[in-house]
């Protein structure tokens, strides 16, 4: 496996780093040194107990307990969800020293719904109930275990280095991002205004797109917003053998649907990537009855707020203009619903993100920060750029995997398996040692003195 540390201490022992002392980066890379097998243990412990969105009990007290040994003043079970009841484990650790400004930096911890096939020693083989009752695998297949992993190396090293920075730091524990809760269940619960308010808000996720020991930053855009639209097409029903007496919703929703389909290739800029997907399609229950109704569900993926109006706008125009069309009156219109856990599209602060990516370059070495492209998936880190006072935010990426891996589907043209796969498996010594020496350059560089 080609060491990272090794690269980096002998980089460290010939390369002056632009403003970073040489042996303060020295320093840094000893200290990550000398916590990683604990961090790697740590990391082997969260994989094989992993927890689904919203029932981060465990993986949350571990955080907490480790924070409050550290001197943070920790507060945990925090957030509220939209569901009564629902009991959320945000968690929230301050360390105060001094003046300055305020930085947060949030992993997440919950895992997903996929039965592990990545054949580890160290895989998950836990069973969980989801809220409907029925048993599912659980795995970190997001690498959320490498966040949490990454996130307590960094509070380590961010209390063990107090005299090299002045200001506050708060470290978020945050629950249920797979499922789209987490962020605004902290937010809804007064994270802003219970805590010190941020001027920078800081995260970093795993990608297979890399290799271990690198990173790679974009400013601007780098995630979609994602929506969930449910379109109920109302017609009239009836036998199937006397069309001329009904308004037929199946054929109705049909039109719409490849109606649907120019509205990315008409409508939207080339140059600004947009999907619109129906992914299901349900009416009807026998051959020879015109049912009432059809429904349709979308998945609507923009990259900006301007954008994603649109699309939605082209959405009910074409779904009420098609019906109308055919005769529906305006009492029997489409139902068009726009799913409230929409998530907006994650935009990196232009100004935030090329300071931290020339800090990133600083700590690394130029040679393993890398320009990185936006992808149409989505995060609720984008929901803390949107909460007041709107802070600055940025979000880079962990290579985590295996580099000789990495080189040899290169080499092919194959690709490696990542987030959401059952096979992702992110090689932890490495990316662990550089996600925590990216972080703590970053926020070191917010906060120094
Ligand atoms: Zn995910
Ligand atoms: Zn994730």
């Amino acid at each position: 496996m080609p060491c990272f540390a090794k690269v980096s201490l002998f980089f460290c022992s010939i390369t002056i780093y632009g403003a970073t002392p040489l042996f303060a980066q020295s320093d840094l890379d000893q200290r990550v040194a000398k916590e990683i097998d604990s961090l790697v243990t740590t990391y082997k412990h969260i994989h094989q107990n992993p927890e689904l969105s919203t029932q981060e009990k465990e993986s949350s007290a571990l955080i907490v307990a480790e924070l409050r040994k550290l001197g943070y003043d920790v507060t945990d079970h925090f957030g509220q969800y939209d569901s009564p009841g629902l009991v959320s484990y945000g968690i929230v650790g301050v360390l105060r020293n001094g003046s300055g400004p305020t930085v947060y930096v949030r992993t997440d911890m919950d895992a997903l719904p996929i039965v592990e096939n990545t054949g580890l020693p160290y895989a998950s083989h836990v069973k969980a109930k989801r809220a409907d009752g029925s048993e599912v695998g659980v795995m970190h297949a997001c690498g959320h275990d490498v966040h949490m992993s990454v996130f307590l190396g960094t509070a380590r090293m961010l209390a063990q280095l107090k005299d090299r920075w002045s200001g506050t730091l708060v470290l978020i524990g945050q629950p249920a991002e797979e499922t789209v809760g987490g962020a605004s269940a902290m937010l809804r619960a007064g994270l802003f205004a219970k805590f010190p308010k941020p001027d920078y808000v800081l995260a970093l996720h795993d990608s297979s797109d890399l290799p271990a020991g690198k990173v790679g930053w974009h400013e601007g855009t780098i995630l979609a917003g994602s929506d969930s639209v449910d379109i109920t097409v109302r017609g009239y029903g009836g036998h199937g053998a006397a069309p001329q007496n009904s308004k037929d919703p199946i054929v109705l929703a049909s039109e719409i649907v490849v109606a649907l389909q120019t509205v990315v290739s008409r409508e939207m800029d080339p140059q600004l990537p947009t999907v619109v997907t129906v992914g299901s399609f349900h009416a009807g229950t026998k051959h020879n009855i015109i049912p009432d109704e059809a429904h349709l569900q979308l998945t609507v993926r923009t990259m900006n707020p301007q954008q994603r109006e649109k699309v939605l706008a082209a959405i009910s125009r074409i779904a009420n203009g098609i019906a109308a069309a055919a005769g529906i009156p305006p009492e029997r219109a489409p139902l068009i619903e726009i799913a409230k856990d929409n998530v907006p599209a994650t935009i990196n602060n232009p100004e935030l993100t090329r300071r931290v990516g020339a800090a990133l370059e600083r700590s690394l070495g130029k040679e393993n920060v890398l320009p990185s492209e936006p992808a149409m998936a989505s995060e609720d880190f984008s929901l803390y750029a949107l909460a007041d006072p709107k802070p600055p935010i940025c979000m880079f990426w962990l290579g985590a995997s295996d580099p000789a891996k990495f080189k040899e589907a290169k080499e092919k043209g194959a690709r490696l398996p990542g987030p959401h796969s059952s096979e992702f498996a992110p090689v932890p010594e490495p990316t662990i040692r550089t996600g925590v020496t990216a972080m703590t350059s970053a926020v070191l560089d917010l906060l120094k003195k």
